[in-house]
C-alpha cells in the first residue's frame, strides 16, 4: 500500500463516509490533475466525472486561474474583512453583481456578503432574512418553508433547512422546525399520469400542475395558523444532492409568484448550479445562473462551490437593497456574522479569473457545444434495461437505475447499486459519486467529446459488471 494511503488510513475521518468500509481498501491518493483528467499516486489516470464534488469549471491547473492565484500570492494571501477592504474582494464584487443581474431580470441584486462554502453561504442568507422578516415586516416567529429532498449544506440552520432523512433526521433535536413542499419529480410523482417512455419523464408526464398547487396551499396553510413563511429556499431548476431531480420548465416562476403573494422572500441556491452548470449558453447574454434561465430575480442568491473555479473555498450571500437596509442604522442593527476567512484574497482572484473566463465568447461556446455533446453521447444508454431516467439540465446529468424501466421499480437500498456501479467505473478509470440509485455525471467544462464519450462507453461497461 502506498505511504501517504497508510496515513490516511490511519489518521483521517472522511465526510458522508462509513469508516469501516473505508477502511477495508486502499484509498486512491490524488497526486495530481490537468483538466479532465486527474492521477494519483500510483500514475492512474481518471477522468473527473462528478467535477471534484461539482466544484471543478474549468479543469485542473488552467492556466489563467494558476496565474491568477501566483499573481495573488506574490501580493499577499489573506487580511481581514472585519474593518478593511481589498482589492479582489471589490473587484470580484462588481462581477459577481454584473453576473447576477442579467438584462432579463430585474437589476435587483446589489450587495454581496462572501462567507467560505456553501452551507455558510444559506445560513448568512437564513439569518438575514429572519432579522428581514421580523424587522421590516414585523413577525417575531417567522418560518422558513423548503422543498422535499432539499439539501443546502451540514451547519445547523442549512440542516434545519434540509430534507433528506438519511443525513438529516438523526439530528432533529439540534434543529430549528422548517416547514417542507412537495418538489416536482415528474419521474415518482404521484400525480404523474403518463407511462414511462425511453426519453426523460419531463416530456412524457401527464399532469395538471398539482406540485405548484402543493406549494400553494403550503402558503394558505402557514397563513392561516399565522405563522407566515419568511422565505421559500429552493435549488432552481434542479435540486441536487436529492438525487439529481429537475423542474419542469415554468415550475419555478410559478412558485416564485407564489412566495412573493405572501410577502416571502425567494432564496435561491444555486451552489450547485450557478455558473453555468444548468445550461444557458445558448441563450443572448449566455445567463450563469439558473433562476434567470427561468426567468426569476431570487432576493436572495447564494453561490459557492463553482465561485473560485473550483479551486479554492469562496462563496457568496448575494441580496437586495430592502434586505440590506434592514440592518442600516444604530451600531447595534448591523448584521452580527462573519468567518475569519470572509472575502480571503486568494480566493477571490481566483473567482475573478473563473468569471472572467466563463464571460469570455469562446469558453461560451464551448458550454453549449458540451451541452449538445452531452445529450449526443447519452442517447444510446436508453437502450440500458436498467435505466429508469436519464436528466441532463445544461451540463449535469442524472442517470436513476431501476429494476425495470417499465415500472420504475426500484432497487432497494441496501443492495447499493449506486455504489457498485460508480465502484466499476473506477476501476474503469472514471471517478464519480452516486446518490442512492442515481449516478451523477458533471463533467468540468473542458471535457471534450470524446472523453465524455469514454464515460459513457465505461458506464455501460459498469452496468454489465454490475447487473
Ligand atoms: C454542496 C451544496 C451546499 C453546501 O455547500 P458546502 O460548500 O458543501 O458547504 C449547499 N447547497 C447545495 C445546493 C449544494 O449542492
Amino acid at each position: 500500500m502506498h505511504p501517504l494511503a497508510e496515513l490516511d488510513l490511519r489518521h483521517l475521518w472522511h465526510p458522508f463516509t462509513q469508516m469501516r468500509d473505508w477502511l477495508a481498501s486502499e484509498p486512491v491518493v490524488i497526486a495530481s490533475g490537468r483538466g479532465a483528467v486527474l492521477r494519483d499516486v500510483h500514475g492512474r489516470r481518471y477522468l473527473d466525472a462528478n467535477a471534484s464534488i461539482w466544484t471543478n469549471l474549468h479543469g485542473h491547473r488552467h492556466p489563467a486561474i494558476n496565474r491568477a492565484i501566483r499573481r495573488q500570492l506574490n501580493r499577499i494571501a489573506h487580511s481581514s474583512a472585519l474593518g478593511l477592504a481589498n482589492e479582489p474582494a471589490s473587484l470580484l464584487g462588481a462581477q459577481l453583481i454584473r453576473a447576477a443581474n442579467p438584462a432579463s431580470v430585474p437589476a435587483t441584486l446589489t450587495r454581496v456578503f462572501y462567507s467560505d462554502d456553501g452551507s455558510t453561504a444559506i445560513e448568512a442568507a437564513l439569518k438575514m432574512t429572519w432579522e428581514f422578516s421580523r424587522r421590516t415586516l414585523g413577525r417575531p416567529q417567522p418560518r422558513f418553508v423548503s422543498l422535499g429532498g432539499a439539501y443546502h449544506g451540514d451547519t445547523i440552520g442549512a440542516v434545519s433547512l434540509g430534507h433528506i432523512d438519511t443525513f438529516h433526521a438523526r439530528f432533529g433535536g439540534l434543529l430549528f422546525k422548517s416547514d417542507t413542499v412537495m418538489a416536482p419529480y415528474c419521474y415518482r410523482c404521484p400525480h404523474n399520469r403518463g407511462k414511462p417512455e425511453r426519453a426523460d419523464a419531463r416530456a412524457w408526464r401527464r399532469c395538471r400542475w398539482e406540485c405548484v398547487g402543493e406549494v400553494e396551499r403550503a402558503f394558505e396553510r402557514a397563513r392561516r395558523r399565522g405563522h407566515h413563511y419568511a422565505a421559500l429556499v429552493v435549488e432552481p431548476r434542479m435540486q441536487g444532492a436529492a438525487g439529481m431531480i429537475p423542474q419542469p420548465e415554468g415550475w419555478l416562476p410559478r412558485a416564485a409568484e407564489i412566495a412573493r403573494a405572501h410577502q416571502a422572500l425567494v432564496i435561491a441556491d444555486e451552489v450547485m448550479t450557478g455558473f453555468g452548470r444548468t445550461g444557458g449558453a445558448d441563450r443572448p447574454e449566455a445567463p450563469l445562473f439558473a433562476s434567470h434561465l427561468e426567468g426569476v430575480q431570487p432576493d436572495i442568491l447564494c453561490v459557492a462551490k463553482g465561485l473560485s473555479g473550483g479551486y479554492l473555498p469562496m462563496a457568496a450571500t448575494i441580496v437586495s437593497d430592502p434586505v440590506f437596509n434592514t440592518f442600516l442604522g444604530r451600531p447595534e442593527d448591523a448584521f452580527f456574522h462573519g468567518h475569519s476567512y470572509t472575502a480571503n484574497q486568494l480566493g477571490a482572484a481566483a473567482s475573478l479569473a473563473s468569471l472572467e473566463l466563463l464571460q469570455q465568447p469562446e469558453n461560451i461556446r464551448m458550454r453549449a457545444s458540451l451541452e449538445r455533446d452531452i445529450t449526443a453521447e447519452l442517447g444510446p444508454l436508453w437502450l440500458e434495461p436498467r435505466v429508469g431516467d436519464i436528466r441532463q439540465c445544461g451540463l449535469v446529468v442524472g442517470i436513476e437505475l431501476v429494476r425495470d424501466w417499465r415500472t420504475r421499480d426500484p432497487f432497494p437500498a441496501r443492495d447499493r447499486v449506486g455504489h457498485r456501479v460508480c465502484q466499476a467505473l473506477r476501476a474503469r478509470g472514471v471517478l464519480t459519486r452516486p446518490i442512492g440509485n442515481v449516478i451523477v455525471l458533471m463533467p468540468p467544462y473542458c471535457m471534450t467529446r470524446a472523453q465524455f464519450r469514454q464515460v459513457v462507453r465505461s458506464l455501460v461497461a459498469a452496468f454489465r459488471d454490475t447487473f
